[in-house]
């Protein structure tokens, strides 16, 4: 069996989703683990109350033929996600209407509950609190988005797994991994956690730009699916442009021997190269992870600190698209926002960088700024 496979799907017309879903499933993992009357939880990527052609969130027509696929099979699939903010009834029920998710046939998750879960063989999150709806669930799929991400760069795989932290926890674990490398092992943990049945990517139109909720759709034209979320987000890394040296999940899951550093090393089923995105518009340069080892001992860890300080990119307000609505001053973890004259302003001291704040404007004013210095050393 290959690592991976993708199938173009030129789209979202009900036949080219029935066409490459159907293809890229049967070159994986199959479905005949789907057994008659289980519930199988697909854990969408439902990042905002946005329109599906916004390029935020997983297209509802492939969630159409999917769900009909484990119908199919005597299956009941459910649909869930816990972007930020809250985790309610009301606040999940506009989520699914602006989404589309409401004219799938599908349950739609209506349990908010949470649990404590111990994960014994974390790196770092060896506790966590998640959403209870998937933890019930008989069977796992992640249904993720391909999108440019201004903390960890993508936006894929095994980013999506972090809508099984309830939304109002999300601020929490970002001040309690504040580091992109923590962040991401926190990531990588909880995906080992779930470990879902099946990964799969909706690359029929990505996200570039100021994502994940702000950017541009940008067409890629396929579909992809894997059993490791890791191999999943390398490719789809070359596919947009992206050095995977600067994706810190890529970085945490080659370091624990979960995924080859090369993608040359992986079986791929379909020619990806012909999906490469020429000029696909990337937040690669967020983190300066490649300054990590630039100097040994203690002057060096010293200097590559202030590098990765000094080249490290920033929230920055683009003070003619703010409308004042302080959405950023309520979500961000850090509480390095106040609002002056009506429009936010930002401790850089205090601010620990995990870009919720332009995640969450509702009007893409928050963008990730690269300082002067990294725009000299990383062009
Ligand atoms: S969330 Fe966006 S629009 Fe609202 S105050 Fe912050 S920057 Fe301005
Ligand atoms: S200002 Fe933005 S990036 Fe900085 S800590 Fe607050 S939410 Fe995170």
């Amino acid at each position: 069996m290959p690592d991976l496979a993708l199938a173009p799907c030129p789209s979202y017309a009900p036949e080219d989703c029935r066409a490459a879903l159907e293809q890229v499933i049967a070159a994986t993992r199959g479905l005949d683990w789907v057994k008659p009357g289980m519930r199988v939880g697909i854990k969408a990527n439902l990042v905002a109350a946005k329109k599906p052609d916004a390029a935020a969130t997983t297209h509802p027509a492939l969630l159409e033929v999917l769900c009909r696929m484990l119908r199919d099979r005597g299956a009941v699939p459910v649909i869930g996600d816990s972007p930020g903010g809250l985790y309610t009834a009301l606040a999940l029920n506009r989520i699914y209407r602006a989404t589309g998710m409401d004219t799938v046939d599908a349950e739609l998750n209506a349990d908010f509950g949470v649990r404590e879960v111990s994960l014994p063989e974390a790196k770092i999150a060896k506790t966590a609190t998640v959403t209870a709806w998937l933890l019930a669930c008989d069977g796992v799929i992640n249904f993720c988005k391909l999108k440019s991400h201004g903390m960890m760069g993508l936006s894929c795989a095994a980013k999506n797994l972090f809508g099984t932290i309830p939304g109002t926890m999300k601020p929490e674990y970002h001040f309690r991994y504040p580091k992109p490398e923590d962040f991401a092992d926190m990531l990588v943990d909880l995906d080992e956690f779930w470990k879902p049945q099946l990964h799969l990517v909706d690359a029929v139109v990505a996200m570039e730009g100021n994502g994940p909720t702000a950017g541009a759709p940008r067409p890629l034209g396929l579909v992809l699916a894997g059993e490791n979320p890791h191999k999943l987000d390398l490719v789809c890394a070359h596919l947009i442009g992206l050095d995977p040296k600067t994706v810190p999940t890529l970085c945490a899951a080659v370091s624990r021997g979960l995924v080859p550093e090369r993608v040359e090393a992986l079986s791929v089923d379909g020619d990806w190269m012909r999906f490469v995105c020429p000029g696909f518009q990337t937040i690669s340069e967020r983190s300066g992870l490649q300054f990590q080892n630039l100097m040994k001992g203690k002057g060096g860890a010293l200097f590559s600190g202030f590098l990765r300080r000094s080249i490290a990119a920033r929230p920055g307000v683009e003070k003619s698209l703010c409308v004042g609505c302080r959405k950023c001053e309520q979500i961000c973890p850090a509480k390095a926002i106040t609002m002056k004259g009506g429009r936010p302003v930002i401790s850089r001291g205090t601010c620990i960088r995990c870009f919720c704040c332009q995640e969450f404007c509702p009007k893409g004013a928050m963008k990730v700024r690269r300082p002067p210095l990294a725009r000299l050393l990383v062009r």
